[in-house]
């Protein structure tokens, strides 16, 4: 079994210090280890934002995507090597904003692979703008007058899209987070956490004081996560009390079984010498 550890790259995190990536960071290295995960197995995308910058700091297989394409590169890994360990990596700007439809498609085929965001309700890289998890009202460059908008709600996006797996983790509860993380990868079919990773530097309304006096996990309170009509009411409990842990959970065919090409083996290990393509060719000579 791979230790923590032996996911580590020489590089160390150039992250804000206090940033809650790193709690995401060391849940996932703990996640596979403890699943016994090996890094060669392994492929993750990341997005851009400061979240992708993990790209640097976990040694597997690395792809850093353009700004919220993370999910489409997945996907074409996944289907080249369905054998593969593939997660996904985003920020709420990179995956909520400009990737938002890239999800709503990769839940309803429902691949089997990991989508972890982190959220930490703000454009961290460019040095704070309001992004589409930002709180009505929320004050930034972007929005000095207040954001006007209404925020994503990833769950009940997920639910409403047809999501087999979807949850939501605290970067202040590290023991917690890897147990979603590692449930994550271990449901068959695409399968979401949705991280609330504060920013220390840029969010100074959803700070580590303000999550830690509101969330609580649903297991807590015997929540069983196989329904959707209570997910969905779950999904919209803010305020006072905002829930963590697994929202919805269903087992589903998953989109790799549905595909020909890849019942006897993996793409990529398929003979395609004899393949003649020569009148594909010259139909577009
Ligand atoms: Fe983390 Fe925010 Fe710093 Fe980015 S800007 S590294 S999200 S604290």
């Amino acid at each position: 079994m791979a230790e923590p550890q032996e996911f580590n790259t020489p590089y160390s995190p150039t992250w804000c210090p206090g940033c809650g990536n790193f709690s995401i960071w060391n849940s996932l290295k703990k996640a596979l280890s403890e699943l016994e995960v090996e890094p060669k197995d392994v492929a993750i995308v990341y997005g851009i934002g400061c979240s992708g910058n993990m790209n640097n700091f976990v040694n597997t297989y690395a792809f850093h995507a353009i700004h919220g394409r993370t999910l489409p590169v997945a996907t074409g890994i996944k289907l080249a090597n369905h054998n593969l360990q593939v997660i996904a990596v985003s920020g709420d700007g990179d995956g909520y904003g400009i990737g938002i439809a890239h999800l709503i498609h990769a839940v309803r085929r429902n691949l089997n692979l990991t989508y972890i965001v982190h959220n930490n309700m703000v454009y961290g890289l460019t040095t704070g703008q309001t992004s589409p998890t930002s709180g009505k009202g929320f004050v930034s460059k972007s929005t000095p007058g207040g954001a006007i908008e209404e925020a994503v709600n990833p769950p009940a996006l997920a639910l409403a899209a047809g999501a087999t797996f979807i949850a939501r983790g605290f970067a202040g509860d590290m023991p917690g987070l890897t147990e979603l993380i590692k449930e994550a990868i271990r449901h068959r079919g695409f399968s979401l956490v949705d991280v609330f990773q504060p920013c220390v530097t840029f969010n100074q309304v959803n700070t580590y004081p303000w999550y830690k006096k509101r969330v609580y996990r649903l297991e807590e309170e015997g929540y069983k996560p196989d329904n959707k009509s209570r997910a969905f009411s779950k999904s919209q409990e803010w305020g006072e009390k905002i829930p963590t842990g697994i929202f919805y959970r269903e087992s589903r065919k998953i989109y790799e079984d549905e595909l020909p090409a890849l019942a006897q083996s993996p793409l990529v290990e398929q003979d395609i010498g004899n393949i003649d393509i020569t009148q594909a060719v010259e139909e577009f000579a």
